[in-house]
């Protein structure tokens, strides 16, 4: 038995409360977001980029309201493989542009979520990249007829964790107040102290010459 211990870090109550303005606009500033927060502008571009490093925050874009868009057909399909791994054919479904959604169920199925024109294009959707598949039987093939709530998943405390990663050794940063460095725009991260002084020792030249250009402007 192997043990792994990577203990990662949550977002404390400062990225909670930095989040929950960012999920109801995803475009408000800096500034906008230290105003609704009590933080101060640096605070938020700090936390913001840290948890954009850690993978926390995947990316900024535009949600297309389902009502304007005529997305033409959606349906949920579920299949079963009798041969092949389920888990590269998820991979491979996931891989098309057609394919909005793929989940891996118990009892080895897979749900996944397609879209295409109409209920012709999904037939022959099916028929051409799924069915002949060797072993691969569709289960269950149900057409939405309408959306009634599909949305991002919602900041339940507790349940977030932040995969900050040294940016010397490249292992995990554990502790909630990591070793840090600032220069401009961008945040360093460090697992230990001794990491930090290193990464100092070989870049930090560069990163006071980012810092002095910066404040002279
Ligand atoms: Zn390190």
């Amino acid at each position: 038995m192997r043990w792994c211990l990577a203990l990662l870090v949550k977002p404390d109550a400062i990225d909670t409360k930095i989040l929950e303005v960012l999920m109801e606009d995803g475009r408000a500033s800096f500034r906008q977001i230290a105003q609704k927060t009590s933080l101060t502008t640096p605070t938020v571009s700090s936390r913001i980029a840290r948890m954009t490093k850690a993978g926390l925050i995947k990316k900024f874009i535009p949600i297309l309201s389902g009502d304007s868009v005529n997305r033409g057909v959606t349906a949920l399909v579920t299949l079963k493989s009798g041969s092949a791994s389920v888990q590269r054919l998820a991979e491979d479904l996931a891989k098309m542009r057609e394919v909005e959604a793929v989940y891996m169920t118990t009892g080895q199925s897979i749900t996944m979520k397609v879209t295409l024109s109409d209920v012709q294009s999904l037939q022959s959707f099916l028929t051409e990249n799924v069915l002949k598949k060797r072993g691969v039987e569709v289960t269950s093939n149900q057409i939405i007829t309408s959306t009634v709530k599909e949305e991002p998943p919602s900041l339940l405390p507790g349940t977030m964790v932040m995969n900050l990663k040294c940016d010397y050794c490249g292992g995990d940063v554990t502790s909630s107040r990591p070793y840090t460095i600032s220069a401009g725009p961008s945040h360093y991260y460090f697992c230990c102290k001794t990491c930090r002084k290193e990464y100092l020792a070989e870049h930090g030249k560069r990163l006071a010459k980012i810092t002095r250009k910066l404040q002279a402007l």
